[in-house]
């Protein structure tokens, strides 16, 4: 039996016209072809450009991310469940590719921001007489060569001034250093 299916848009509940593809809603509860909730491209597009973000907010609590944005028209959306994939974010309020793609790319400022202290990679060299290492964190400061030595309370003394919170991360890589041989600490 050969049927008839009008494009009608579920949106604005006109009738369009298709060229190569059709925009429909995903639903899974949809069982029927002539179910499909289709969308016209005008739909299609006004809500793609509704969708421009201007800023976002990003926090995290007990493991879980959350995110409230600002739209360019206005709109804000607070509090957001927030997953992260490999180049998107994935909220639990439908927006286009290109809008998850932007909030990954403020996702990724906010962190590196976040672990702009944090080690990333330090690498200790013993040489006699002088030990030292070479450090980068995820905010791009580094320290090259830095010659150091525990004192007799066991602090870290180091040649020229570093950030505290640095040399405490460069003493407790030190201390994996010591238990496991390996000169070269990465972070996960
Ligand atoms: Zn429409």
């Amino acid at each position: 039996m050969i049927c008839t299916l009008n494009l009608r848009c579920s949106d604005c509940k006109k009738l369009f016209t298709a060229k190569k593809h059709l925009y429909y809603r995903n639903n899974f509860a949809t069982q029927n072809f002539a179910d499909i909730q289709l969308i016209c491209d005008s739909c299609y597009n006004n809500w793609e450009s509704f969708w421009e973000i201007t800023s976002a907010s990003f926090r995290e609590e007990n493991c879980y991310y959350y995110v409230d944005i600002l739209l360019a028209n206005g709109e804000e959306y607070v509090n957001l469940d927030c997953t992260p994939l490999d180049d998107i974010i994935v909220t639990n309020i439908d927006m286009p590719l290109a809008a998850k793609k932007h909030l990954f790319a403020l996702y990724q400022l906010w962190l590196d921001e976040k672990r702009k202290d944090l080690l990333k990679e330090c690498i200790f060299n013993e040489e006699f007489m002088k030990t030292t290492f070479t450090c980068t964190t995820y905010g791009g400061i580094e320290f090259k060569d830095i010659a150091f030595r525990f004192n007799r309370k066991g602090e870290l003394e180091v040649e020229r001034e570093v950030d505290t919170k640095i040399l405490e991360q460069v003493a407790e890589a030190w201390q994996l250093y010591e238990i496991t041989g390996n000169n070269h600490f990465k972070s996960k």
